[in-house]
């Protein structure tokens, strides 16, 4: 989802988007599984987190601002969420109330009932339809590009809510992995692209899908199959319904989430992410040699690519710089001058590992450069002879419109400048990215069903140019001034 809320607020360098999701299918303690569902699904947001549950009846809410734990203080929290269903969403980090509208899961009333949605991804289209919406008479309550489906879904001359699901999906461009949750149902979807994961699970008789399979081993479920890019699924008592109403389109998964997003312990798109981390250090060893003393990990991104370059070069691992875990992702601290010292609230070097030492600095992306010069001068602070920086994918030149927090393409520092320039600018003695077929060679494909849009700038489904600058603006133009702090944010 595409929350647009923060961004007035926060200037316009930064926009937040990859999400959790997570929804439990019948089991007497359906809000109680997605709370820890929703803890294993942190890595993908910070910002706010939220569940809605069901009793078959009416739905039951709970969202806030912060992390899972943050939001959820006590047990009275979780007693409120009554039922045997419930979705619960962790989304991307940012700080600020002025989100709290945009925190979902989002749960509307209208004549069709209750309904209230989960989503990871982005729509491309959100603002063009927001828009036509508006000149029809819907008032939106919050800027999440997600509110539109909903909009849609009440509009749809569809009578049942599945069909109206699809019908309104069918109007949708763009990355969605959603849970639906009615008084009575609970539906998945994942868009024809595939953009995004979702998987399913089962733990007994109770189906659970979540944005990630790590967050099933936390509850002791049992990993069933993805949801197949295009296909919508309703979870019930008899099995799940699958359906493939959309029309296909070419398979084109996001290859980031291996690169970055997800969590090494997750199944994803049929792998083990952290062993596709590995071979692609062990790629990047093969492409980039280097004679060095130490292979350092920038942690925690860069350490299963450099546990796998350390095995291919037969150069020492090494953890040479510590991370502080209680700090957050360096990449969400709002304003460039407090991400610069936040790279220093997060890592410290351990000089007597590095000094005196040739280090090979491995990590799995350079955005903006910022974070590796301030990595890189550190290391060189701690007494490194050498530093040789190796990165586990290719040079990042396109901003993403699916779903993954990215830069514009004026600020990822590949787009401007060469292989050259990037490592004078972060003052590394060598610098070394895997190519595209080293990567596709550690993903274990052939050929490219993956959406590589980051790195060639080919978009699977084409961007409109006033669609690539409202990926920073939902709201239509008439809705700028509106606080959105007064949007309801209801608790049980
Ligand atoms: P930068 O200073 O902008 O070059 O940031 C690079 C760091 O950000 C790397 O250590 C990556 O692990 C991390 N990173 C890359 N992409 C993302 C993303 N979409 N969200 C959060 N962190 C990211």
């Amino acid at each position: 989802m595409n929350g647009g809320g923060d961004r007035d607020r926060r200037g316009p360098e930064r926009f937040q988007d990859e999400c959790g999701v997570f929804g439990v299918y019948q089991h007497r303690e359906a809000a109680n599984l997605t709370y820890l569902g929703l803890h294993g699904l942190q890595h993908r947001g910070q910002e706010s987190a939220g569940i809605v549950s069901s009793n078959g009846e009416r739905l039951f809410e709970f969202r806030g601002m912060g992390q899972v734990a943050e939001v959820f203080r006590g047990k009275k929290d979780l007693s409120g969420l009554k039922g045997r269903m419930a979705i619960g969403h962790v989304r991307y980090s940012t700080a600020g109330e002025s989100g709290l509208a945009n925190a979902q899961p989002l749960r509307i009333s209208c004549h069709r009932g209750e309904i209230a949605v989960c989503h990871n991804g982005n729509l491309i289209n959100a603002r063009e339809l927001r828009s036509s919406l508006e000149k029809q008479g819907s008032i939106f309550q919050t800027t999440s590009d997600t509110e539109v489906v909903l909009h849609l879904i009440a509009r749809s001359k569809e009578t049942g809510f599945r069909e109206a699901v699809i019908d309104s999906l069918n109007r949708i461009r763009g990355a969605f992995s959603m849970a639906f949750l009615t008084p009575d149902l609970l539906i998945g979807v994942r868009d024809p692209n595939g953009f995004r994961p979702l998987s399913i699970g089962k733990l007994r008789d109770t189906w659970i899908l979540t944005s990630e399979t790590c967050a099933l081993d936390l509850i002791g479920a049992k990993p069933v199959r993805d949801v197949e890019p295009g296909e919508l699924v309703c979870l019930t008592r008899e099995g799940i319904e699958s359906f493939h109403p959309f029309p296909p389109a070419n398979p084109s998964s996001c290859i980031f989430e291996y690169i970055y997003f997800s969590r090494p312990d997750s199944n994803l798109f049929g792998k083990n992410v952290s062993l596709v981390r590995r071979r692609l250090g062990t790629e990047l060893a093969r492409e980039h040699k280097a004679e060095a003393d130490l292979v350092v990990p920038v942690p925690d991104s860069g350490v299963y690519a450099a546990l796998g370059f350390a095995a291919e070069s037969g150069i020492p691992f090494e953890f040479g710089l510590v991370r502080n875990h209680y700090i957050g992702r360096t990449f969400i601290e709002p304003e460039q001058s407090i991400r610069h010292f936040g790279v220093k609230l997060k890592l410290n070097p351990v000089r007597s590992l590095i000094e005196g030492k040739r280090v090979v600095l491995v990590d799995d992306s350079i955005v903006r450069g910022t974070t590796s010069r301030k990595i890189v001068s550190m290391i060189r602070a701690a007494g490194a002879k050498k530093i040789d920086v190796r990165i586990s994918c290719p040079p990042t030149i396109g901003p993403c419109f699916y779903g993954v927090d990215t830069p514009s393409r004026s600020e990822l520092i590949a787009s401007t400048q060469n292989v050259e320039e990037i490592r004078k600018f972060i003052r590394a003695d060598s610098i070394g990215y895997l190519s595209m077929e080293g990567m596709f060679r550690a993903v274990g494909t052939a050929g490219n069903p993956f959406c590589t849009a980051c790195y060639t700038n080919e978009y699977p489904i084409p961007v409109r140019e006033e669609d690539q600058a409202s990926r920073r603006e939902v709201r239509s133009p008439r809705s700028k001034g509106r606080d959105n702090r007064r949007i309801v944010f209801r608790s049980v």
